[in-house]
């Protein structure tokens, strides 16, 4: 897993006051336009896997497909990757040395369907999408999430795989006092949280983790929050979330980016306004890397993190490429 190194970024909370509402502000590197065409379709993923992922939701989106879809398909590739260590199956356990895995998807009619500590199971997106799509509620989790899979036709995998069972039992003997409490580190958990704005200028978005390596069992993080992980509003935008969920959830960060939105601030400056919070609110800001991804209803995307090192894939017409976010401080 690559370091995440930082850079200071001298904009304050107080200077973002002059940004004006209902102008989408060109920025250091050209995230948001302050043209009035529409950007579509359009796919933004966290971290470098999100290339590949972007590759697959573009077969939906160019061939007119809905942005649901597109995302659905495009994180199941992360999931997917058994040499992926933070999403899916292949991704690290928890201290008891259980894999437990964080889902959550969300479309432009506000629907949404989410699943929690799931064990055992290829793809927690497409659960979360059955949760949405055939139930009356939002979230289940644990062996409740796992029963509903299994009676949706799910099968059962065995985890953890063998090389993360090895790579576990050897952090365990290395670690006999952090094995008594997880520590916050930056290096074992990632996402992969996706936005996409299809041809029909529908947004919806996904987010898939295994979570923070070696947690507490039963642990769950932002990434299966509806309003922490994920957010959509189709008539704003969307943004998600990656890094330290507990940070996240404490300020609802995904929704706090599309609130900011809909107040006028530029999808990238809704992101910095967004890390400017999460760092007023902690005293000790050691291992604690938060990145926001945000994308708006004209194609506009942003992000930004706490850290250096956050970067993020882009997927639209003729264009294909990995982003270095910026960000407040370095490492
Ligand atoms: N946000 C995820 C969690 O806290 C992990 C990550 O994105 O790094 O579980």
């Amino acid at each position: 897993m690559k370091r995440r190194f930082f850079l200071k970024f001298g904009l304050s909370a107080s200077a973002l006051s002059f940004i004006k509402p209902s102008k989408a502000i060109d920025n250091l590197h050209g995230f948001t336009s302050n043209s009035d065409s529409i950007v579509k379709p359009i796919v933004i993923s966290t971290w470098e896997h999100g290339m590949a992922a972007n590759e697959n939701a573009w077969d939906i989106l160019s061939a007119n497909g809905s942005s649901l879809d597109a995302v659905e398909i495009g994180v199941k590739t992360t999931e997917a990757d058994m040499t992926n260590r933070s999403v899916g199956i292949g991704g690290r356990p928890d201290l008891s040395g259980q894999v437990t895995l964080d889902a959550c998807i969300m479309d432009s009619n506000s629907n949404c369907g989410s699943v929690a500590c799931l064990e055992g199971i290829k793809h927690p997106i497409s659960v979360a999408r059955r949760v949405m799509d055939d139930t009356p509620h939002v979230m289940l989790v644990g062996q409740g999430a796992k029963d509903f899979a299994l009676s949706c036709g799910f099968k059962h995998i065995k985890s953890p795989i063998k090389e993360v069972k090895k790579e576990w039992r050897e952090w365990k003997r290395g670690n006999k006092e952090k094995f008594k409490k997880p520590i916050i580190n930056s290096e074992n958990h990632d996402t992969i949280g996706m936005l996409a704005l299809d041809a029909n200028g529908n947004l919806s978005g996904a987010c898939t983790t295994s979570g923070w390596g070696y947690k507490l069992p039963g642990r769950v993080g932002d990434s299966p929050i509806i309003g922490a992980g994920l957010f959509v509003d189709n008539e704003i935008g969307a943004a998600c979330a990656t890094g330290l969920g507990e940070a996240v959830i404490r300020i609802s960060g995904s929704h706090t980016v599309v609130e900011l939105m809909r107040q006028g601030y530029s999808p990238q400056e809704a992101c910095k306004e967004t890390v400017s919070r999460i760092i007023s609110k902690h005293k000790n800001l050691d291992g604690l890397q938060v990145g926001f991804l945000a994308l708006d209803k004209k194609g506009n995307y942003g992000a930004y993190s706490v850290f250096n090192g956050f970067n993020f894939a882009l997927k639209k017409v003729n264009k294909s490429s990995l982003i270095d976010a910026e960000y407040n401080r370095r490492w």
